[in-house]
């Protein structure tokens, strides 16, 4: 097992779940980084003492090198100092950043031999093959850490060479939309969006989930996570989100995992496989939890899973085009400027350029994800 810890995105709400477990285990902490937040990252270097650690922001990176000047830690400032930490040696790198911000890093941490636990699923549906391949080459494990991903990998535990596997199955809560149709959502604000009615995650992916965009990037990450075909994924509606995914074998056994909805459960598997320890989460009561419900996902009223299938069998740059799309316009609703139904729409747009599905480079992907950015925001002008 890993006896160090670094973390990206140690603020945010992966990150600080990410430290709770890590208080737990006994991690010692390599390096912490966070985007602007540092009266929160104050408090981690006091207790965690990593030798470094980065603030994107730079005028906040240097008020927090004066704040903790008494301190052995040092601060790297800027996104350069981020990508720095991801590549100072280490037991594991947890990757929580936000976005397309996160696939840089990730790549920093591969070609620096760290093991990579993975929240930041952009990384794997704009990054794709390039990310996967880059992996295989440096020898580095990738684990999920996703709560759907970290599901569908626990329960192939029981199938190594994942030969007899038909397929996965993804779970969505459905957001607090579910029920709803198109025209009772045009003008749903993003406060409504931003009530989760299982999960407390950070405001983005909380968007994603209510317009299912979540969902659909889950179903790129876990084809390349998996190495499996698109339309051998479905995606299963169930409200409660105990049961947090499921694989289903050749001989129609199906093997699922469940728990309460807690990321420290998946957060301590990826720092900890293939062994379990004990947790701080709340036991799983089945019999309080009473009845467990599946349904079909409505995919007219939500159309994001849809156009991310569709990118995901075009291949090539699709993938990182509808997620920069969705990153843009994710933003923009959250920021009031457009209306929710307006980022299905942009999605779809992006669905509509003729892309070159020659070279797949990073900084092919990353040239890609701010023009469709740019794009996305004319559109709406
Ligand atoms: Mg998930």
């Amino acid at each position: 097992m890993i006896k160090s810890l670094t973390v990206l995105g140690s603020t945010g709400s992966i990150g600080v779940q990410a430290l709770d477990v890590a208080r737990l285990m006994g991690f010692e902490i390599t390096a912490l980084t966070s985007n602007v937040r540092i009266d929160i990252l104050e408090d981690q270097i006091r207790e965690f003492r990593p030798a470094f650690a980065a603030v994107a922001d730079e005028k906040k990176a240097e008020e927090l090198r004066i704040k903790i000047a008494d301190t052995d830690t040092k601060i790297l400032p800027g996104y350069a100092g981020v990508l720095e930490c991801a590549s100072i040696k280490t037991g594991a790198v947890l990757n929580s950043l936000v976005g397309i911000a996160g696939l840089l890093p990730t790549v920093r941490a591969i070609e620096a031999g760290n093991k990579l636990a993975l929240a930041n699923k952009e990384t794997l549906v704009a990054g794709g093959e390039t990310v996967t391949e880059l992996a295989e080459k440096h020898n580095v494990d990738i684990l999920p850490v996703d709560s759907e991903h970290s599901a569908i990998f626990q329960s192939l535990q029981g199938c190594p060479d994942r030969k007899q596997v038909k397929k996965l199955i993804l779970t969505a809560s459905g957001g607090p939309f579910f029920g709803k149709k198109a025209d009772e959502l045009r003008n749903v604000t993003a406060e409504q969006a931003l009530k989760h009615p299982n999960w407390s995650m950070g405001a983005k992916i909380t968007i994603d989930s209510a317009t299912m965009m979540n969902k659909g990037l889950e179903i790129i990450e876990a084809a390349r996570l998996f190495d499996i075909p698109g339309e051998r994924i479905d995606v299963l509606v169930h409200r409660q989100s105990i049961v947090h995914s499921l694989v289903e074998y050749e001989d129609n056994s199906v093997i699922a995992q469940l728990g309460v909805p807690d990321m420290r459960i998946p957060i301590q598997y990826a720092l900890t496989y293939p062994d379990r320890f004990v947790s701080p989460v709340r036991e799983l009561n089945l019999a309080q939890a009473g009845a467990l419900t599946f349904e079909l996902p409505d995919d007219e009223t939500f159309r994001c899973p849809g156009y991310c299938r569709e990118a995901l069998r075009r291949g090539g740059l699709y993938t990182a085009a509808v997620n920069a799309a969705n990153e843009k316009a994710n933003e923009l609703f959250r920021k009031g400027k457009i209306r929710f139904g307006d980022i299905a729409e942009s999605v779809e747009a992006a669905l509509g350029l003729s892309l070159d599905n020659g070279g797949r480079t990073v900084e092919d992907i990353l040239a890609l994800d701010s023009e469709i950015r740019r794009k996305t925001e004319e559109m709406w002008q």
